[in-house]
C-alpha cells in the first residue's frame, strides 16, 4: 500500500521495487521530532564553536564589525569565485540603501576544481584584466578596492586574509590549504599589471548577510543553499569567547561580529543526522572524507549524486530497475548535476516524458513506466529531505540568538531553483517551532546580491574604519 504522500498511482510498479520504494521513503524521511533534535544539537555546537577550544562547525568571525547603514557609497569592484563561475562586478553603491552593479561571467575550465593554483589565481587575475580594460579604458588614478568572495572554509585574524582550512564542494588543488588566499591572488594581480588592491575577504554568507542588511532591516542571517550549504550572523564580541586576546583595545565588547558558521561541518562526529548508506559511500569517495557532513546530505552538489547512488543500487544489487540496459553512463560518479534530479521534480506526473527523455539524453538508459514514477518519488524525496534538514541551521541561529521574528536572507541554486525547496523549507520550519500564529514569525527570503554588493559593502565598511583610524 502506498503511503498518502505519494501521487499518482503506482500499479505498474512491481511489488518488489514498491517495497524498496518504501524503504527509501522510511530512509529518507524527516519527521518534525527529529527536526527538532537535530536543531537542538546544533544550537550547542553553534556555541561550542565559539569556543576557545572549538568544536565541529568552525564557527569563523568574519572581522565585519559594523552593522551596514544604507548609505555606503562609493565605486567597489568585487569578484565571486564559485564553482562553477568567476563573476567579477563593478559595484556602484547609492548611499541610499540602492546599488548598480555592472557585471562578467567568466566560466571556470572543468579541470580548474584539481587545477595547480597559479592556474587559478593567474585564471582570476586575468579575467580581472579584461573586465578593468573594458570598464576603464582609460586607465585609472588609484588601484581600484576589490572585495574577494571566496566560498570555501578560510580563517581569518583580520577582514583581509584568509587561510584556506580545506577546500569543500570537490575542489582539491594543493598549496592552499594552509595559506592565507589573499597574498597569492594579489601576487598574480601584480603579475598581470591589474590595477588592484584586495581590501577584505569575505565568505558568500557574509556577503549576503550584509547586503540584504543594507536593503531590509529585518535581515538576521545570510544563507546559501547550493551547490555547498552555510550561513552567517551577526553575534555580539563579549560572546565569542575564542576572540579573547585578538581584538584591538578600540573594539567595544557590544560590538557587533559577523560570523560565518561554515555549517555544512555540523554533525562531522555523526551523532544526530539520520545519513543513509548512501551518505556514507559519498563521504567515503569525496576528496575529503569526514569532513562537511551536513552538507554533503544537503547541498546541491550532492544531490544528483544520492539519486545515482540509489539507482546503481537498485539496478545492480537489487537488480530491480534498468533490466538489460547498459549502466555504463550512471556508473560516472557526478555525472548528474543538481538540474538533473531538479528536472524530474519539474515533470508532472501524469506521464513523465521529460523524466524519460532525461534518461535516454543523458544516461542512454531507456526507462519502463513504473520505473519513472519510482525515479520521480525519488527526486522528490531527496529534494524534501535536502530541504527539511536545510532550515536546522536556521532554526539553531534563531534559538541561539534569541529571534522571535527574523528574515532569513537565502540565496543560491537550489534556493532559487530546485522545485518545491521554499515551500518545503518553510513547512519543515514550522514543523521546528509549532507556531499557533497563521503568520510565519521567522521567514526565509530572497536575498540581495551579495557576492557583488556584499563584497562591495563590506569593503566600504573596511575602508571607512580605516579613515577612522580604527583596526
Ligand atoms: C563552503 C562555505 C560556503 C558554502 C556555500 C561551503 O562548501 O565551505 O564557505 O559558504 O559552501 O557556498
Ligand atoms: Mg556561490
Amino acid at each position: 500500500k502506498a503511503p498518502q504522500h505519494r501521487k499518482g498511482s503506482y500499479f505498474d510498479v512491481p511489488e518488489a521495487l514498491l517495497n524498496e520504494l518504501n524503504n527509501l521513503e522510511s530512509l529518507l524521511t524527516v519527521s518534525g521530532k527529529t527536526l527538532q533534535t537535530i536543531t537542538d544539537h546544533f544550537v550547542t555546537e553553534l556555541e561550542k564553536g565559539l569556543t576557545k577550544q572549538g568544536g565541529n562547525i568552525p564557527m569563523i568571525p568574519g572581522w565585519v564589525l559594523d552593522f551596514p547603514t544604507g548609505k555606503e557609497s562609493g565605486d567597489y569592484l568585487a569578484i565571486d569565485l564559485g564553482g562553477t563561475n568567476l563573476r567579477v562586478v563593478l559595484v556602484k553603491l547609492g548611499g541610499n540603501h540602492d546599488f548598480d552593479t555592472t557585471q562578467s561571467k567568466y566560466a571556470l575550465p572543468e579541470t580548474m576544481r584539481t587545477a595547480k593554483k597559479e592556474e587559478l589565481w593567474d585564471f582570476i587575475a586575468e579575467c580581472l584584466k579584461k573586465f578593468v580594460d573594458e570598464e576603464f579604458p582609460e586607465g585609472v588614478e588609484s588601484p581600484l578596492p576589490l572585495g574577494f568572495t571566496f566560498s570555501y572554509p578560510a580563517s581569518q585574524n583580520s577582514i583581509n586574509e584568509g587561510v584556506l582550512q580545506r577546500w569543500t564542494k570537490g575542489f582539491d588543488i594543493p598549496g592552499v590549504e594552509g595559506h592565507d588566499v589573499v597574498p597569492q591572488l594579489q601576487e598574480s594581480i601584480e603579475k598581470f599589471k591589474v590595477p588592484i588592491e584586495v581590501v577584505a575577504l569575505i565568505n558568500d554568507t557574509t556577503g549576503t548577510l550584509v547586503a540584504s542588511m543594507y536593503t531590509d532591516p529585518e535581515a538576521k542571517m545570510g544563507l546559501i543553499f547550493g551547490t555547498g550549504c552555510n550561513g552567517a550572523y551577526y553575534d555580539v564580541v563579549s560572546d565569542i569567547p575564542k576572540l579573547e586576546g585578538k581584538l584591538s583595545a578600540d573594539v567595544a565588547q557590544d560590538s557587533p561580529m559577523a560570523i560565518n558558521c561554515e555549517y555544512g561541518a555540523f554533525d562531522n562526529e555523526h551523532l544526530v543526522l539520520p545519513r543513509t548508506k548512501y551518505d556514507l559511500q559519498i563521504d567515503a569517495e569525496s576528496p575529503r572524507p569526514g569532513q562537511q557532513s551536513f552538507e554533503k546530505m544537503i547541498s546541491g552538489y550532492y544531490l544528483g549524486e544520492v539519486l545515482r547512488l540509489i539507482l546503481i543500487d537498485l539496478a545492480s544489487n537489487f537488480k530491480l530497475i534498468f533490466k538489460n540496459q547498459d549502466l555504463t553512463k550512471l556508473s560516472k560518479p557526478f555525472i548528474l548535476d543538481t538540474s538533473f534530479p531538479s528536472k524530474i521534480e519539474e515533470d508532472p506526473f501524469e506521464n513523465l516524458s521529460d523524466v524519460q527523455e532525461l534518461f535516454e539524453s543523458v544516461l542512454s538508459i531507456t526507462t519502463t513506466s513504473g520505473e519513472r514514477k519510482l525515479i520521480r518519488r525519488l527526486a522528490e524525496l531527496i529534494g524534501e529531505r535536502s530541504a527539511r534538514l536545510s532550515v536546522c541551521g536556521i532554526a539553531a541561529i534563531c534559538k541561539k540568538r534569541g529571534y522571535k521574528t527574523a528574515h532569513c536572507a537565502a540565496d543560491g541554486s537550489v534556493y532559487n531553483k530546485y522545485p518545491g525547496f521554499k515551500e518545503r523549507a518553510a513547512k519543515a520550519l514550522r514543523d521546528i517551532f509549532e507556531w499557533e500564529s497563521k503568520e510565519d514569525p521567522i521567514i526565509i527570503v530572497p536575498a540581495e546580491d551579495g557576492s557583488g554588493a556584499g563584497a562591495a559593502i563590506i569593503a566600504a565598511l573596511t575602508q571607512k574604519r580605516l579613515k577612522e583610524g580604527k583596526s
